[in-house]
């Protein structure tokens, strides 16, 4: 009797109990069986907000660049971008194309024990991209694990100088895991965690204001000199699409240096080409000490981020054989992944794409600014750089600012949610175009093309938004709340 004869045959009552679904019939789902799945299974609540913005019900048979197409024919355009993570758009040809050369070539996915070749290969391939002497990766698989990451290396190199904080910016974003989460006062994000990092050892200073960090580098500074292990900073702010003015990242990493501070730029969200140059900071002339990618460098089909430092300072936390492995992770540097990002950088440079951005992005930009002009009293400021754009809606703040203090204020919460949600469903009903918004900044519409975005899909978004914006925001608004008032009212 062999080994395997010992496995007795699926039983009947046991096959009944399990009643998997096949891939096949997982893609055919209708979607009120695929909803009902996600309700009891994943987020019943998220389901909910998906609903309220239109959304829970689009039934989408498949998606190529810009574009997605639902079963019923009809093609939504997509400048949400998964958020930043669809730099190349949905199923670039080329990244489907490396997908299938490992899986005709049976490439290794995973080994544990012995280096792959693709994952030496990806890193070199980043080094490429950036300055000097950014060239030792650690590979992650998100954006939050790039940033742990990040904060890891700094804290080896600085703890054992005595230094306990980190020093960052109030109402930053870097992720969701307890250590990136500490590092903000987005309380939106925060609320009913343990902090990883203890609110002791964090200090925060004002975005984009020089003078408020050199104020929190007095502060933390006596005889033995100042605690800080490192400053982190978005680039560019992703929640508000706020760009610091020129040169404040490189006054930024001077203050950091002059006082033994460890610099972390978190391009998370605005690096792999999205506005314009490989990383944002790459517009200055600064070498932060160490940067984090994540988002775009996936290709828009796979979850990889990257931590990008020094061989020096790799050295210092981590240069021997006992610490080595002190940070890794089961899912770093997976053979497929890396063939995806090393595609994905062979794809930014052949097809010009972060060259493709800078242009793309200013004619939307150009046409975000002369809506302004049109509707001067609805849009309050227009903001981003390349493919990261926002509009500031005017939902009656300076009316509402002269009576409370808005920021604080719940019940405006509330309203703008509620304005920016129809704006966001109109958009998408009236005109098949799919944008995004932030919890922490409800007064700004997000637009995160892909970079493969053509002249002709960005004019059908500025048609869509005068379109829009001429209608009103409050029929938008009223239309909206009747749609939701069962919610609304429950
Ligand atoms: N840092 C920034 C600036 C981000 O915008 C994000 C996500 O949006 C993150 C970090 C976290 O990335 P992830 O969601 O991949 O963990």
């Amino acid at each position: 009797m062999t080994a395997l004869a010992k496995i007795d045959a699926p039983r009947r009552e046991d096959r009944q109990n399990r009643e998997l679904l096949t891939l096949e019939q997982s893609l055919a789902l209708d979607t009120e069986s695929a909803m009902g799945l996600y309700s009891a299974h994943l987020n019943r609540y998220m389901l909910q907000v998906f609903d309220i913005l239109g959304l829970a019900q689009m039934d989408i048979e498949s998606a190529q660049g810009v574009e997605i197409v639902l079963r019923d024919g009809r093609r939504i355009l997509d400048y949400s971008g998964g958020f930043g993570v669809l730099g190349l758009g949905h199923n670039h040809p080329r990244i489907i194309g490396a997908e299938r050369l490992c899986h005709e070539r049976k490439v290794l996915d995973c080994i544990k024990i012995a280096p792959h070749k693709l994952q030496g290969a990806l890193a070199y391939n980043i080094s490429r991209f950036l300055p000097k002497p950014l060239n030792v990766s650690f590979l992650a698989v998100s954006g939050t694990e790039a940033n742990e990451a990040a904060m890891k290396i700094c804290e080896r190199v600085q703890t054992p100088k005595g230094k306990t904080k980190f020093l960052c910016f109030k109402g930053a974003f870097h992720g969701k895991t307890h250590g990136p989460l500490s590092l903000t006062t987005a309380t939106d994000v925060q609320s009913g965690f343990i902090m990883g990092v203890p609110k002791e050892n964090v200090v925060f200073a004002t975005y984009g204001d020089i003078a408020s960090v050199r104020d929190v580098i007095a502060r933390e500074t006596g005889d033995k000199g100042n605690n800080i292990i490192a400053g982190i900073v978005e680039t560019i702010r992703g929640t508000s699409c706020h760009v610091p003015r020129a040169g404040f990242l490189t006054e930024f990493a001077r203050v950091c240096r002059e006082n033994d501070i460890l610099t972390i730029f978190d391009e998370v969200k605005v690096g792999m080409g999205r506005t314009g140059k490989f990383c944002a900071f790459q517009h200055e002339d600064v070498v932060p000490d160490v940067v984090t990618l994540a988002k775009t460098l996936g290709g828009g089909k796979r979850e990889l981020g990257a931590m990008v430092t020094s061989q020096t300072l790799f050295d210092r936390a981590y240069g021997n054989k006992n610490d080595c492995n002190l940070h890794s992770s089961s899912f770093s540097g997976m053979g497929e992944t890396c063939a995806v990002g090393i595609e994905t950088l062979n794809v930014l440079q052949d097809e010009r794409l972060i060259e493709r951005a800078a242009v793309m992005g200013n004619y939307l930009r150009d046409g975000l600014e002369k809506l302004q002009e049109k509707y001067p009293r609805k849009i309050v400021s227009v903001r981003g750089e390349g493919c990261f754009q926002a509009i500031e809606l005017n939902f009656g703040q300076q009316l509402a600012e002269k009576a409370m203090d808005i920021r604080t204020n719940p019940l405006f919460v509330t309203y703008q949610t509620v304005l920016i949600g129809a704006m966001a469903r109109e958009l998408y009903e009236r005109h098949g175009i799919l944008v995004h918004f932030q919890p922490g900044a409800r007064d700004l519409l997000h637009f995160m093309p892909p970079y493969v975005v053509n002249e002709d899909q960005i004019v059908r978004l500025l048609d869509a938004l005068d379109d829009v914006l001429g209608r009103g925001i409050a029929d938008a608004t009223v239309r909206f709340v009747v749609k939701n008032i069962k919610r609304v009212l429950g």
